[in-house]
């Protein structure tokens, strides 16, 4: 029996891996959190008779009455997801929070020796390189959940990491490919959230309508497996049916496919390094299946240049790309933001960073907080109405 902690339990990834944990009898959950939706955490503790929990916002955790609930363990507070991560027993830890707030648990599950199942690719984008050697000094798995990563994950493995000249990571293209700069001004939140093949979360909806999904999981790949960022390419791949592609040294490719669902790279994540059988559509290769690839227009959609050139300057530069498109996002999301000023203002945050990489989570935070406040003054200086 393994016992999980299921963090962001409430969001896209968090409710498909409950459904991966209610169809087997070998995965148990010890921990549950969530930002403020409490009524779908109760149901879920209820349900799988979970008493240590978390919960963000402390306003919402306020709500959870003790006198109705004298049997749950309730952290509230931002840093309640971590303290729950230190405190429970678990064989697992999976993060799906979203964003930077990610991070503090990701640094907790690692530094108590808890493999850590990794959706939020938040936490390598911030604080790659801390979060990478803390996993090598603890001796502690770090298993991608991103399905790009997941792929990799299992095609760098099969072809031996020597093998291996460069790794390739396909994009849908998001609802806009082939869209021209001057169309994409004028954008709508409805339109953006529209995404062709995947259904996730908002934040990264959006991330993938700008293609800084794509920004953000070339610096993924480079800090999971050690690749110069001249090494990891991006195709885009409208069927989003081809996960990710290995060129090997003797010109051979090795490619991952299955259909676009999430269930497969959580379950491969929590069983590692076993496979289990998975109730899931399968590919049908027989009924006609055609896999398109191209370039990305990475003048139109400036986002994976913007992450690599952050990339190459280190983790204090990534960090603050991703507070900057976070930032960006939002004021996107809340409609005061044009859709192409998500890029001007990582653009102009990232032409204000530093460079180099981090000693402190401390230090990752005082990065983080500061980038926030550039880019909330930029998105200001470029407001249109809501
Ligand atoms: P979501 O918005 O649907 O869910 C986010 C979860 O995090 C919710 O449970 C929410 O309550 C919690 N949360 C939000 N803000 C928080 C905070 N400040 N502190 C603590 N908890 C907080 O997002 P999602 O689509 O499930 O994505 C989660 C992560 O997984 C993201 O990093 C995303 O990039 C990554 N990911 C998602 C998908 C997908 O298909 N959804 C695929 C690959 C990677
Ligand atoms: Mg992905």
């Amino acid at each position: 029996m393994k016992r999980l902690i299921v963090l962001g339990a409430t969001g896209s990834i968090g409710l498909q891996a409950l459904q991966v944990i209610a169809a087997r009898s070998d995965l148990t959950v010890a921990g549950l959190s969530c930002d403020r939706n409490v009524a779908l955490l109760l149901e879920q503790a209820v349900a799988l008779g979970v008493v240590d929990l978390a919960i963000a916002d402390k306003q919402a955790a306020a709500t959870v009455s003790p006198s109705l609930y004298p049997e749950l363990k309730v952290r509230a507070g931002p840093g309640g997801a971590a303290r729950l991560v230190r405190e429970v027993e678990a064989d697992l830890v999976l993060n799906a929070i979203v964003g930077f707030a990610g991070l503090e648990a990701t640094l907790a599950a690692l530094e108590s020796g808890r493999p850590l199942a990794l959706a939020n690719k938040e936490s390598l984008v911030c604080a790659g390189s801390l979060v990478m050697s803390l996993a090598a000094r603890m001796g502690t798995a770090v298993l991608p959940v991103d399905s790009e990563h997941s792929a990799l994950y299992q095609l760098v493995a099969a072809a031996g990491v020597d093998t291996v000249d460069s790794v390739i990571i396909t994009a849908s293209g998001g609802p806009f490919r082939n869209w021209k700069r001057e169309d994409l001004a004028g954008v709508s939140r409805e339109q953006a959230l529209a995404h062709p093949t995947w259904s996730m979360g908002e934040k990264i909806t959006i991330d993938s309508a700008t293609l800084m999904n794509k920004g953000l999981e070339v610096i993924e790949a480079h800090h999971l497996f050690d690749l110069a960022y001249e090494r990891i390419e991006v195709v885009l791949h409208p069927q989003s049916l081809v996960h990710a592609l290995v060129r090997l040294v003797d010109g051979a490719m090795l490619a991952h496919l299955g259909m676009a669902d999430m269930r497969v790279p959580i379950a491969f994540a929590f069983h590692y390094p076993h496979r289990v059988p998975m109730d899931v559509p399968r590919l049908d290769l027989i009924q006609g299946l055609s896999l398109d690839f191209s370039a990305p227009d990475e003048q139109t959609f400036p986002a994976i240049l913007l992450a690599r050139e952050a990339g190459v300057k280190g983790d204090i530069a990534t960090c603050s790309l991703n507070a900057a498109n976070e930032v960006a996002v939002h004021f996107f999301l809340k409609g005061t933001l044009a859709f192409t000023g998500i890029w001007e203002v990582v653009e102009a945050v990232l032409a204000e960073a530093g460079s180099g990489a981090f000693g402190t989570y401390e230090e990752v935070t005082a990065v983080d907080k500061r980038a926030r406040l550039l880019a909330a003054e930029k998105c200001a200086l470029r407001a249109v109405r809501g």
